[in-house]
């Protein structure tokens, strides 16, 4: 099989370090070898997050960690508020929904973050929480976490994240801007394989994890936070050994670079990469100020299938194509966790070729 380069939004390349931290034996996880590596990884987690609240690991799909936050924090009948703006902001209502929560979901048109003003709109007295997905990986519009979150903090609205395809990409301080709750996963910024989802709870959502009235066995996150608070850190059920260890070498190497390192070289590449696509005469699908710095989507119209297709068979180069409304209208190209300035020229140059090939040049 030949090497691909992804230039997905997830998963994305795992740099060689990753790989061989997963090839390691297996270790047994209830061992001091095991405690040791579980602990360094979670303080790790905490830097990425930019928070000092404890970080989660469950073994799961980002998914996983988006149920895991909705079956703790809510009780069936609780009114809240969820933002959409795309395939995840609804798939993040649709759990909470699937749970008895009463969800009053606001529909942002595609391809635009939210505006503050809708939101406020929407929110009254009787809403306890708010969800927002971070970066819309669907369209390659972003929300504005931290304008949002002095709208939650003045409402007094719980503010839930979903920072699966943002975190280590975007720029986010949990901390610093309140907010209360952040989902993310271990394939995209992230830079490792996909199978470990991180949920983190501030000091108010574990206020409001204790009336939680949704039934919960695997997804306990107290039961998570009381085994990884021991002496030696545990985890209830076997862990995920291997790839606890690849993520933490791949959060390891975010460290050496530094956050706001990492955060400026992904703001920089999705500037280049969205100068060269306009360069190209292609059309950003994001017309407005909320473009996502780790997926870009471009509006190529009939062409979107053909040119995924022949970037994979001719370049080598995996992109993705637009989901629900978007199928078959858009590619979106990913640029987060171990990319660099070359791995953007390639992709751009296999555009162009794919490009002039398609209008017969
Ligand atoms: N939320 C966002 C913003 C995502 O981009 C994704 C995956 O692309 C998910 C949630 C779901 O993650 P997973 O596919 O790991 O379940």
């Amino acid at each position: 099989m030949n090497k691909k380069i992804l230039m997905t939004p997830g998963p994305t390349n795992v740099p060689e370090r990753v790989l061989k931290a997963m090839a390691y034996p297996v270790m047994h996880h209830r061992t001091d070898e095991y405690s040791a590596l579980f602990g360094e990884f979670s303080e790790r987690l905490k830097y990425v997050f930019q928070t000092r609240n404890d970080v989660m690991t469950f073994p799961a799909a980002g998914t996983g960690g988006l149920e895991a936050a909705v079956i703790n924090l809510f009780s069936p009948g609780e009114k809240i508020i969820a933002v959409s703006i795309g395939v995840f902001g609804d798939r993040f209502a649709s759990i909470a929904q699937q749970f008895g929560v009463d969800v009053e979901k606001i529909d942002i048109p595609w391809g635009s973050g939210a505006d503050i003003d809708a939101i406020r709109k929407a929110v009254r007295d009787e809403h306890t929480s708010i969800l927002v997905t971070h970066n819309e990986t669907s369209t390659g519009a972003y929300n504005d976490i931290r304008e949002i979150g002095k709208l939650a903090k003045e409402k007094g609205l719980l503010f839930v994240v979903d920072a699966v395809s943002s975190l280590g990409g975007l720029e986010l301080k949990m901390d610093e801007w309140g907010v209360d709750v952040v989902i993310s996963a271990s394939q995209k910024a992230l830079m490792s394989p996909p199978g470990l989802t991180f949920i983190s709870l501030g000091e108010k959502a574990w206020d409001r994890a204790a009336m939680s009235t949704i039934p919960k066995y695997y997804w306990d996150i107290k039961k998570a936070r009381d085994y990884m608070k021991k002496e030696k850190p545990q985890n209830p059920y076997t862990p995920a050994v291997s790839l606890i260890a690849a993520t933490n070498e791949s959060l390891k190497m975010i460290q050496e670079e530094g956050i706001e390192n990492v955060i400026e070289r992904h703001s920089n590449l999705a500037e280049k990469f969205r100068i060269e696509v306009e360069k190209m005469g292609l059309r950003l699908f994001v017309q407005n100020g909320y473009r996502s710095d780790v997926v870009t989507s471009i509006d190529v119209g009939d062409g979107a299938a053909r040119l995924k297709r022949e970037m994979e068979e001719l370049h080598g180069i995996v992109i993705s194509g637009g989901q629900g409304d978007l199928k078959g209208r858009i590619v979106r190209i990913g640029h987060m966790g171990c990319v660099d300035e070359k791995m953007i020229d390639m992709t751009v140059n296999a555009m162009q070729d794919c490009m002039n090939r398609m209008q017969g040049a």
